[in-house]
């Protein structure tokens, strides 16, 4: 999920690079930062946490004057953590058994656990938490002579995503690649060959690039590139020109992060999905939540807790859990929560929702709650966050950092999880085995369905023209829309400065509706849930007050887009995840909204990214 950086020369330093590609990667958010370095005398480690900055000082005072001119072949990452705290020890690279082999990963493996058994049976010793450590290993041990073919070897073995880099004492001069879900791109210089996970750290060195497409395999020397499939046969790939300027590419070629994040929802909501669902019995994988089925069964009500967009996800949660798994649901304020003395014990399951973990009131309400004796869970972002760790347990996001102040992605990936955990708590219960396994079968197309949103940003944003001048808008939905109304209006209100209101669809006409004329248009999400036709109801009330009306709707639903001014299709999907892919819609329109008038997108007036105050 976060920075890879290779280097490999005949003759120049490959420290400096290294450093530049990693400060080049920075933006990317990450939790630690390491280098491999190969020179004559074998390879050298050096791993910290924290930023950049403090790699540049180790490595300064660990060698000091023309030391680091030994070294013209390494490999450099920063981490985002997905498995294990953000430690030294769990930093990368990652060695093998003998420590003669140095690894860096972005991504998760997702067979970690059962790879990582196999390899401790004949007797490995583990230094780290992480499921990369578990690669690096494997290599080794596949390493009969040829580092190529055992870097095959291993990956063949693995599920789950990765880009990687690798070097070996055993094989100087050769570094190593593979991608597989996670980018990997080979900038090919004049003298050195430079590689990263984002053009952006190579720009500097070289326009000339290879993109290694998802299972490809590339063995670097100073004398030349050599690609293969998993399966060792040969494979070509063009050099490509990039003609990015540098300006644009640490956006990764967007205007803003949150753009940037917007369009990486398919790719972070299938790393939330990744390993997660059991198609076969229709249910959810969720170790990470440690509740054996009994406790399960024996939960009498869900509280899901949060701020702000992590609240909407939360009210999003009570529609899944009622009626996924008939569990009473209570979204809850999180400082609201912790100040009314609440009534909580030991049937409850209390939900923590915080994208960054460490919200200040969240975790005050999680602190109460688990003095009350509930059950206490997380769902956050960031691994080894507070909130992450004092809940103990939960379901970790991975949607990869989130840099933009006005959440996105962290939102669809907490609905995501929710929909896991209620179809999971809803299979030990009454929800059928069929109707579980049709449910999976639904979350694992959301993706796609993601992308068939994002593929209207153009639509979108010709709609946008005609009300971004607009002072007050309106967002109706029903049912489990009605939370995602409310996140809309709040996209608008923080990132375009807009005051908008968010409403059941029904509580319009009880006073709200004074406020409508021909300069407040109302955003109509009619995605197909019950109650669809009442909120239809509901558009004609508004336009009857001159009203325009923006309709969220779905794709081959005639009835709906004539009801309304100016149309939004989204994809069918089921009811349960129709919040994840309308929301997508509303956030291209507060974006476009915002850009049109000239606001500060990434970083909204008055607004933190992470609340840590009460
Ligand atoms: N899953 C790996 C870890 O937790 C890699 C994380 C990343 O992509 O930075 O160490």
């Amino acid at each position: 999920m976060c920075g890879i950086v290779g280097f490999s020369s005949k003759d120049t330093s490959a420290v400096g690079p290294l450093l530049n590609g990693l400060h080049r990667l920075e933006y990317r958010g990450y939790d630690s930062a390491g280098v491999a370095l190969e020179g004559a005398e074998g390879i050298k480690i050096y791993k910290q946490t924290g930023k950049v900055a403090k790699l540049d000082a180790l490595l300064k005072k660990a060698l000091p004057g023309d030391e680091a001119q030994k070294f013209t072949i390494g490999i450099a990452h920063t981490r985002w953590a997905t498995h294990g705290l953000p430690t030294v020890a769990n930093a990368h690279p990652h060695v093998s058994g003998d420590g003669s082999l140095a690894l860096v990963h972005n991504g998760i493996i997702e067979n970690h656990a059962a790879l990582r058994a196999g390899l401790e049976k004949r007797g490995a010793k583990f230094l780290s938490q992480t499921d990369t450590e578990v690669l690096a290993h494997l290599v080794g041990a596949f390493d009969k002579g040829d580092l190529f073919s055992a870097t095959c070897e291993a990956l063949r073995r693995v599920e789950g995503t990765y880009g990687v880099a690798l070097i070996s004492e055993k094989h100087p001069g050769e570094m190593i690649v593979a991608r597989k879900g996670s980018p990997l791109v080979i900038g090919v210089g004049e003298n050195e060959t430079v590689v990263a996970s984002d053009v952006s750290a190579i720009v500097a060195y070289t326009r000339q690039v290879i993109y290694l497409k998802d299972g490809d395999v590339a063995r670097i020397t100073p004398d030349g590139i050599e690609i293969r499939s998993l399966d060792f046969a040969s494979v070509s790939r063009e050099v490509q020109e990039v003609d990015w300027d540098i300006g644009s590419i640490e956006k990764g070629g967007y205007e803003h992060f949150m753009l940037k994040e917007i369009f990486e929802q398919p790719d972070a909501l299938q790393n939330t999905i990744r390993g997660r669902l059991d198609s076969r019995d229709g249910t959810a994988i969720l170790s990470g939540l440690n509740l054996t089925p009994r406790e399960l069964a024996a939960v009498r009500r869900i509280v899901v807790i949060g701020c702000g967009t992590s609240l909407h996800a939360g009210m999003v949660g009570k529609y899944l859990f009622e009626n996924l798994a008939d569990i009473p649901a209570s979204p809850e304020q999180a400082a609201e929560f912790r100040y009314s003395n609440p009534i909580v014990g030991p049937d409850d399951l209390v939900i923590a929702l915080s994208q960054s973990g460490e919200t200040a009131d969240t975790l005050a309400a999680v602190r109460e709650s688990i003095r009350k004796g509930a059950l206490v869970a997380s769902l956050c972002n960031v691994v080894g966050s507070t909130i992450a760790r004092e809940t103990g347990r939960g379901v970790y996001l991975h949607a990869g950092p989130e840099i933009s102040v006005a959440s996105t992605k962290a939102f669809t990936a907490q609905v995501m999880a929710l929909c896991m955990i209620a179809l999971k708590l809803g299979r030990t219960r009454r929800l059928s085995r069929e109707d579980g396994i049709q449910l999976a079968a639904e979350i694992e197309r959301i993706p796609e369905l993601i992308k068939a949103v994002l593929a209207q940003s153009k639509t979108i944003e010709q709609i946008a023209e005609k009300y971004a001048k607009a002072n007050d808008m309106f967002f109706i939905g029903r049912g489990i829309l009605y939370p995602t109304a409310l996140e809309g209006a709040l996209k608008i209100k923080e990132i375009a400065y807009v005051h908008a209101e968010g409403y059941q669809a029904a509580e319009l006409k009880h006073g709200p509706i004074a406020l409508l004329r021909e300069e407040t248009p109302v955003v109509a999400l009619l995605a197909d849930v019950p109650g669809k036709e009442k909120t239809l109801g509901n558009v004609q009330e508004c336009r009857a007050r001159r009203a325009p009306v923006i309709g969220i709707v779905t794709e081959g639903d005639a009835a709906a887009a004539a009801a309304v001014d100016d149309t939004i299709f989204i994809p069918r999907t089921l009811p349960s995840l129709s919040p994840i892919v309308t929301v997508v819609a509303l956030q291209l329109f507060a974006y476009h909204v915002a850009r049109l008038r000239g606001c500060e997108i990434d970083q909204p007036r008055n607004l933190a990214k992470s609340v840590t105050v009460e």
